[in-house]
Parts: structure tokens; C-alpha cells; sequence
């Protein structure tokens, strides 16, 4: 009966586009994984990004962030555009994905409780919750040395989401002990240095925090070869993510002006252009200034 609980839940994720789904019991993190992000916390790793310093019990335990939670669904959804900007990482390409997955999982969350009782929260990037961890221990893939979620046969250009949920089902099998090929293609490509061998990053010297979060001004000495919105070098570099796929999720597409924008365009924007261009788009939450001041040092730091 779970079984078919649990299957029939995969097919309504999955029916809303996701690429692969999978079922953790909802308990603690290990206490080794805890531990590693604590000593990354500690380090100071995670730059400017202080959100990631709070609500540490929850990030430790997901059942604080629903009474009664019983299960993690982890839902993973392939993002790889069919076309590239040579500016903007292959995630901002298309409509924010914040929105677009959370409107195609509020229908199933809805289902879920309708057919088969209970209560759900949805988190898409909104809540102090270890996506990859959830992940890898329900089963959807396993973590990199780049620190990414490699979905098998899909590679790791994948937005993650959940739905925790006060039902139980027989979880699936978790993927936490599996490594990637660990070939080190993705550290020794990285630009900064950026990655420490464990599966985890300094942002401090990563191009993708530097140029999306990062505020102040960028270090003299910081090589910005490609994109100046995100980087995905360490992915493209990855075995895993080697195919010619391309999502079938038609929002994670660009528009025709976003794929328009080069160098000179962008310089030439005004504050109501780049509000109309970016309406959708997950670079808006990074101000003109900040995208101006990536520009110019990408013109003199290639
Ligand atoms: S995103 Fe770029 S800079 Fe950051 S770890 Fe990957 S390759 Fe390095
Ligand atoms: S590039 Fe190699 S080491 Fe890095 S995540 Fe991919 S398989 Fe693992």
C-alpha cells in the first residue's frame, strides 16, 4: 500500500516535469554531514551569504519546518536550455525557477493531500532546508566534487525543490555514500581555486557567488573568462553532465532578447530596460549596477 502510495506521488511529480523524484524518511541530518557544514560555516566558506549562518536547528532537522513531517520528496528538475549565453549562466537563462517550479508543485501538493491526507510545505530555495543532502539520501542522485546534485543520465544542471509531508511511504534507497567519477576535471578547471576536495566551495573565490551575490567591489586579481551572471564551469567540465539534452520545460527556455543581449547592449541599458527584459528572470534580483561592475572588470579580467 505505501508502495503504491510512494509510486503514484512519483508519477504526479513527475507529470509536473520533474526529472527524477525520491522519497527520505524525515529525520536529524547525520551528524558528520552537520559537522562538515558547521566547520564550513566556521571557516567562513560561505562569504557575505549570512542567511546560511541561521536557523541552524532547522537546517539540522527539516521535521522543525512542519509539524508532524514524516517524509522528504526531493523533486529535481532539468534546467539545460537548448541554446547558451556566452554572459549568463545556464540557470538564469530562463523564468525564475522559484516560481515556475513552486506554481507546477502546488497542484501536487494539493493531490497528495487530497488523495492522501495530511499536510505539506513546498520549498523551492525558501527555506533553511540541505537540498543536496535531502536529495542524495532520497535516492535522486549523488554529490560531486563540485559540490553539485548529479542526477544519473540527466547530469547536474538541475533545480532542486521539496515537498516535506506529514504521510509516511517506504523510503527510497539513499545515494549519500556514492562519490562521482572523481576525475578532478571540475578542480582543476575552476577558475578561483574555488573548490576544497570535500564536495564543498569557498565562495569567496567563486566566480558564480562573486558575480550574483557578492556586493562590494571584485578582487583585482579575479579572472571573470566567460560569464559575468554565474559560472558553470566546474559543471561543464563534469563527465556527467556530457549530453546533448535539453529540458523539455518550456519556462526554463531564454527569451529572444535576452539571447539578443551582448556586451555592448548591456552597457547601454537603462534601469526600465533591464526591469522589461529581466521581468521573469532570476538575474533581477542582482541590481544594473551590480551587472555593470561584473561587465566592466569581465573587459578588463577576461
Ligand atoms: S562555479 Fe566557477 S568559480 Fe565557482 S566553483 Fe565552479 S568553476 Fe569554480
Ligand atoms: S568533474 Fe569529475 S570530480 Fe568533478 S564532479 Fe564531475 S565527476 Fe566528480
Amino acid at each position: 500500500m505505501e508502495d503504491n502510495v510512494r509510486e503514484t506521488i512519483r508519477r504526479l511529480i513527475l507529470d509536473a516535469g520533474a526529472c527524477a523524484v525520491g522519497f527520505a524518511e524525515a529525520t536529524a541530518v547525520d551528524d558528520a554531514d552537520m559537522a562538515l557544514y558547521d566547520r564550513w560555516i566556521a571557516a567562513g566558506a560561505h562569504g557575505e551569504m549570512s542567511y546560511l549562518d541561521r536557523y541552524h536547528d532547522v537546517r539540522r532537522d527539516p521535521r522543525l519546518l512542519l509539524d508532524g513531517a514524516q517524509t522528504v520528496i526531493s523533486c529535481a528538475f532539468d534546467y539545460r536550455p537548448a541554446v547558451r549565453h556566452p554572459l549568463f549562466a545556464d540557470y538564469a537563462l530562463g523564468s525564475d525557477y522559484h516560481e515556475v517550479i513552486r506554481q507546477r508543485l502546488t497542484p501536487v501538493a494539493e493531490a497528495i493531500r487530497g488523495r492522501f491526507g495530511g499536510e505539506t510545505r513546498i520549498c523551492v530555495d525558501t527555506a533553511p532546508i540541505r537540498e543536496r543532502y535531502w536529495a542524495a539520501r532520497a535516492g535522486v542522485g549523488r554529490i560531486g566534487l563540485n559540490g553539485t546534485l548529479i542526477v544519473d543520465g540527466i547530469g547536474s544542471k538541475v533545480f532542486l525543490a521539496e515537498i516535506i509531508w506529514t504521510g509516511t511511504v517506504t523510503p527510497d534507497v539513499s545515494r549519500l555514500g556514492d562519490s562521482c567519477m572523481r576525475c578532478g576535471a571540475c578542480l582543476k578547471a575552476c577558475p578561483g581555486k574555488a573548490l576544497r576536495g570535500d564536495a564543498s566551495l569557498d565562495a569567496r573565490r567563486c566566480n558564480s557567488y562573486l558575480t550574483i551575490e557578492y556586493r562590494g567591489e571584485l578582487p583585482q586579481d579575479l579572472h571573470l573568462p566567460g560569464r559575468i551572471y554565474g559560472c558553470d564551469i566546474c559543471q561543464d567540465v563534469c563527465p556527467h553532465n556530457l549530453t546533448d539534452r535539453a529540458t523539455s520545460i518550456a519556462e526554463f527556455s531564454p527569451s529572444e532578447a535576452l539571447m539578443r543581449l551582448d556586451a555592448a547592449a548591456l552597457s547601454a541599458m537603462t534601469p526600465d530596460s533591464y526591469r522589461t527584459i529581466f521581468r521573469h528572470s532570476a538575474i533581477r534580483r542582482t541590481r544594473l549596477p551590480h551587472l555593470l561592475r561584473n561587465l566592466l572588470h569581465h573587459s578588463h579580467n577576461p
